[in-house]
Order: C-alpha cells, then structure tokens, then sequence
C-alpha cells in the first residue's frame, strides 16, 4: 500500500480553499470575518495568482460617468452569453455588482478617479445602455493593472482576517470518504518540504482557475492548468460546457501576451492590410467593441481572406498612437510597456501587431447561485454535492453564458467567492465535530502520486504536453467543423492514451517541477479531450463555438448547458442540462432570446 511509504501531516479546518486567486482570496476573507477557521492553499505565493494579470476593469453599474443601471448589464450579459447563461445567476451577479464594488473600494483597493473623486469607470466590449443603444462606462479601473489593485489588497485584507495560508503546495486530489461516499478533504504536496499533507474539511472551495494552458498561444498563465477541474473529473463529477472558449481579438502577435480590451474602450482601433477599419463591416454600432468573440472571428476571416498584415499576411494591427502620449501613460501604462518588451513597439508611435489568442474558460465545474457545486442526478438538475464549492474562472455558474464579456470575470471572482463564503458560514455550525476517517481514504489519490512520481515511461511530459497543445489550437479553434473537430477527439484521444506512457525523470518529492507538471498535464489533458468531445457534438453557432459548417444558433436544440464526465481511460460520458431562462425575481423580465447583434 502506497500509504506506508509516505509520513503524512493532518490538518483540519471548517473550511479548505484551493487556491489563492481572486476568488479564493475573497471567499477566504469572508470565512475568517465569520469567524471559521479557513486554511487557503495555493501552489504559488498568492499575489502571483493569474488574477494579478488582469488589466482593463471590473464591471459593475455604477453610473459614475453617466447613465446607467444594473438591469442593463443584465441585459449585456444575457445577449453576450448568447443565451446560454443561466438568468437567475446573471440577475444575481449584476444586481450584487454594485456593493460589492463598493466594497472592495472600503477594502482599500486604489481605483483610478474621476475629476470629482469617484471610481474612473471606462467603456468595454459588449457593454451598453438601454439595450445597445450607447456604450456604457461600466468597467471599474485601476489603470491597466486592475488585477494587480484587487488581488493585493484582498490578500492583506486575507492576512489580518488571520486566513492560513499554505504557499507552495501542490493538490493533488479530493478525498472522499469511501463509507459515507462524501467529500471530506484534500491531499497536498508542501513543494518546500517534499512533505505530503491532508487537510480534512467540513466543506471544500475550488477556486483553482482555468485551463487556458491546454493551447498553445494564450493570455493566461502558465498556472492555470485548470487542476480543481481535472480533481472534480477524477472524482466523477461532470464539468459544463468545455466547448466554449474565448478567444481575446489583441493578443501580442508570437506572444501571446494580453493587449487589454481597455485599449479598445479608451478608443484605440483595428486596421488591415489596406489600412481599413474593418470592425466597422462585421458590427456596424459597435464596432471594435463588439463581443470578443465577433471581433476575433472578424480578425480571423480578415486573414483568411488575405488582407492580414506582415510577411506572412497572419496578423492585424491595434492603432492606439493617436490617443496621445499622456493618455498611454496615465490609463495605459501597462499595455506600453508590454508592447515595448513582447512586440519591441512604442506605442506613442507605432501599432501593436495583434492576433486572436485563447483567454478565458466559459466552461467549468456547475455551480449554483451560492457556489455549491451542482449535478444532474435522475431528474434533479440542480443536485447539490454536499460540502463541495467551485468559484472563479475554475466554475460555471453560468453568468458567462456562451461567450464572456471583458470585465465580468473580476466580478464573478468577488460576487461568488462572497456567496461562497456566506453559504458556507450558513451550513456550518461553529464546533461541528469531524468524522473518523479510515486509514485508508488516501490511499486511491496516494497511489496515483506514487505512481506518477515513479513513471518511468517512453514520453517526456514537456514532449505530450506540446502536442496537446498544438491539438488543441489547431482542431478547437476560432471556426470549427466536424472535420477539425473529429480530428481533434481522435489527436486527443490518442494523446490521453499516451498519457500511460508518461517519462517522469526525478522522483524526489522537493521542488520536483517534473511532478508538478506532470500532475499538471493529467488535468489539462482531461478537460481537453471533454472540450474537443462536447464541441464536435454541438451542430451549431454559439458564442464562442463557432462552427462553419452550422453557422447558425439553434435554441430549439441546442439552447442547454453540456455536461461531460471524462473517465480514467479518457472515455466521455455527455449528458445535457437546461439552462435557467427565468431571472430569480418574479419582477425582472427574462431577455427572451433573440438574434445577438452588436
Ligand atoms: C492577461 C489576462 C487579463 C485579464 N483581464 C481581465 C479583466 O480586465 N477583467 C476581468 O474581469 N477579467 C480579466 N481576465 C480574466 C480573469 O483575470 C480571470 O478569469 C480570473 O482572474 C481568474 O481568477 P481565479 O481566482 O478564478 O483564478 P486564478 O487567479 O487563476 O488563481 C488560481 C489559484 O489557484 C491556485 N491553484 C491552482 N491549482 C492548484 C493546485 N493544484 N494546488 C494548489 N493551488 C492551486 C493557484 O496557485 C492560484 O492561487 C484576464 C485574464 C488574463 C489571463
């Protein structure tokens, strides 16, 4: 028995948070004011989280620069989604927007100002007032460095609420309690150490992030390697709508690195090869800001018909000189910089080379409105797993719908790891005995460490690892088709397989990247192969699935969320859920659905 082998240090706490992201920091801060006892693990330091990356805002209907109000944002992110967001978790969101942005202005987050001292809020795709008539001034900003203002200030506030944190350990696995079949805990490596831990907990937050890293070109971090998502799958739990995955239309052309949409709202625009203006073809209001996803299939099409820009005719160009050198310095100070370091660019001068570059999971582990994970279990929807949590990108509430609005991913990181830590404080009774565990719960996520750990296989990690990614950005791309599509399942498939012959080449338990990334591939490879499986059984247009040979949306058929379990040989299990089209109060109107328009 693998469980011999290890000396293991036990932990228990009402609450374990797996990761140290926004999400995770602003469930953690709203446990400890409660009084629970929280332990927030993090396999980096937290400030490191991807959420410190985040540049251009976070949304919420203030109105401090002119009109607006919550019931519009509603109506944005419905239409965004494409309708296939769940209504009642979008009213939530936008109706809370408001007082949690306040709130996290009294945590002592550094806004930006307006003349007159309130929070500088600028324009943001797919953001509008009454029903897409005007652009609306939503986007609550810090610069261009409003990840970066949120993510710090939350983690101080963490630390004087007297959060725990575990800072470099690695989780590996959910522990369930064979007897009772109930999760109750977590298994970690402290990376420092070489020391494996078990937190044992009454209720358990993922708050791991997403899995951007299963491509090749993307904005996120190498971190997010989606790791809460590969234990929900593991643990037989179904993951929703992989299929949607957002393309951002400015990453830095060879880089991939984020041109934030911020740029586009403070009036920067997209040209081609002829010096045109083309946004102004494929949305004639909006724009260059339209949804993400338009923007990136209208790049896309700019370039497959010849008129890209460069040797290679493979990219366009982000014009921003025009916005004057102060404006660059004071709101955008960060973007410049990137430019100069990723595409060697001044942006006081020249244009920033850009291309579609994959940014955001829609898709995730099914939540309900206070973050409990959900599954469809007989003729229950909405069955709520006891004592399991997800928030953040790393859930699907779904408030994203479809497609993901810029800017209301900080949100839903504030407003659900609120609801989280609320609902957990509901639940848990102050004092609650644990149960007595057998010894050996461990030992299925024990076995699977010490198996890795000692792979001695014909593949290196690094080597799959590319190839995954490559599968994934050819064969799941901006414009699918059954043919890609097949392919993709049939190249990821194999890859899974593959997977048995994985090279781990050190098997120490010390600062062991090899391990790390290793565990990390088995995450990623297991949402790839449900991305490629839910997007080749989707036979329609939707957001960010677009597919050329169905290039229409079909509510009649499709308008529900998809659920794909991926087993341990990689076989999918697809099963579909409906999606809530009645907002929670009986007084806001449901946005019936409509075509989507900018
Ligand atoms: C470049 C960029 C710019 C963006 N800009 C914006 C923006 O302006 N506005 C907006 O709304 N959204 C933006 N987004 C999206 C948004 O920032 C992310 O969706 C969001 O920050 C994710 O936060 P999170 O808390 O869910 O996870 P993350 O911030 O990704 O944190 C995940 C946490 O989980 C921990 N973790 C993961 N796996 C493990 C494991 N196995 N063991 C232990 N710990 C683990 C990590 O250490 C980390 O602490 C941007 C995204 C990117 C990539």
């Amino acid at each position: 028995m693998a469980t011999e082998a290890y000396s293991i240090q036990r932990h228990r706490y009402d609450v374990l948070i797996i990761g140290a992201g926004g999400a995770g920091l602003r469930a953690a801060l709203g446990l400890a004011s409660k009084g629970l006892n929280v332990a927030c693990i993090s396999k980096v330091f937290p400030t490191r989280s991807h959420t410190v990356a985040a540049q251009g805002g976070i949304a919420a209907a203030l109105g401090n620069m002119g009109e607006d109000d919550w019931r519009y944002h509603f109506y944005d992110t419905v239409k965004g989604g494409d309708w296939l967001g769940d209504q009642d978790a979008i009213e939530y969101m936008c109706r809370e927007a408001i007082p949690a942005v306040i709130e996290l202005e009294h945590f002592g987050v550094p806004f930006s100002r307006t003349e007159d001292g309130h929070i500088y809020q600028r324009p943001f795709g797919g953001h509008t007032i009454r029903h897409g008539e005007a652009l609306a001034q939503r986007a609550c900003a810090a610069a261009d460095r409003t990840g970066h203002a949120i993510l710090h200030t939350l983690y101080t506030q963490a630390l004087k609420n007297h959060v725990e944190f575990f800072v470099e350990y690695f989780v590996t696995d959910l522990i369930r309690d064979p007897r009772t079949g109930e999760l109750v805990g977590a298994l970690a490596i402290d990376l420092k150490e070489g020391v494996v831990h078990f937190f044992q907990a009454h209720s358990i937050i993922l708050a791991t992030g997403g899995y951007g890293r299963a491509y090749f070109s993307c904005t996120s971090a190498h971190i997010c390697t989606g790791d809460g998502g590969g234990m929900a799958l593991r643990a037989g739990l179904a993951l929703q709508d992989l299929e949607f995955v957002q393309f951002h239309p400015t990453g830095i052309y060879g880089s991939g690195c984020l041109i934030t949409e911020g740029v586009r709202g403070e009036g920067g625009y997209l040209t081609n090869a002829d010096g045109e203006r083309f946004m102004e073809r494929y949305a004639p209001h909006a724009k260059d800001l339209a949804s993400r996803d338009v923007v990136s299939r209208a790049i896309t099409i700019e370039i497959r018909e010849g008129r890209g820009v460069g040797e290679h005719k493979d990219h366009v160009l982000l014009n921003l000189a025009h916005l004057g050198a102060e404006v660059l310095r004071e709101r955008l100070p960060g973007i410049s910089e990137s430019a100069r370091i990723f595409a060697r660019v001044d942006v006081t001068k020249q244009p920033i080379p850009v291309l579609p570059t994959v940014h955001y999971c829609m898709g995730g582990i099914p939540t309900n409105i206070h973050g409990e994970v959900v599954q469809k279990v007989g003729e229950d929807n909405d069955a709520v797993i006891p004592g399991l949590f997800a928030i953040g990108e790393a859930a699907c509430v779904s408030v994203h719908g479809a497609n993901r609005l810029g800017t209301n991913s900080l949100l839903d990181l504030i407003v659900f790891g609120r609801a989280a830590a609320l609902r957990c404080a509901e639940i848990i009774k102050p004092h609650t005995p644990y149960p007595e565990l057998s010894e050996d719960v461990l030992e299925p996520a024990l076995s699977r460490l010490d198996h890795l750990r000692h792979a001695r296989g014909g593949t290196p990690t690094a080597q799959l690892r590319a190839k995954m990614q490559h599968a994934m950005q050819e064969d799941a791309a901006v414009f699918r088709t059954a043919e890609t599509l097949e392919k993709g399942c049939q190249r990821l498939d194999e890859l899974h397989a593959e997977f048995a012959d994985v090279a781990v080449a050190d098997s120490s338990l010390i600062w062991n990247s090899d391990l790390v990334e290793t565990l990390e591939l088995g995450n990623l490879l297991a949402q790839a192969v449900g991305t490629v499986h839910a997007a080749a059984r989707r036979t329609e247009t939707r957001g960010g699935h677009a597919r050329d040979d169905y290039p229409e949306r079909d509510d009649a058929n499709w308008m529900k969320h998809t659920l794909v379990k991926v087993d341990a040989n990689g076989q999918c299990d697809i099963d579909y859920r409906p999606v809530h089209q009645r907002p929670l109060d009986d007084e806001v109107e449901m946005v019936p659905p409509a075509k989507r328009v900018y």
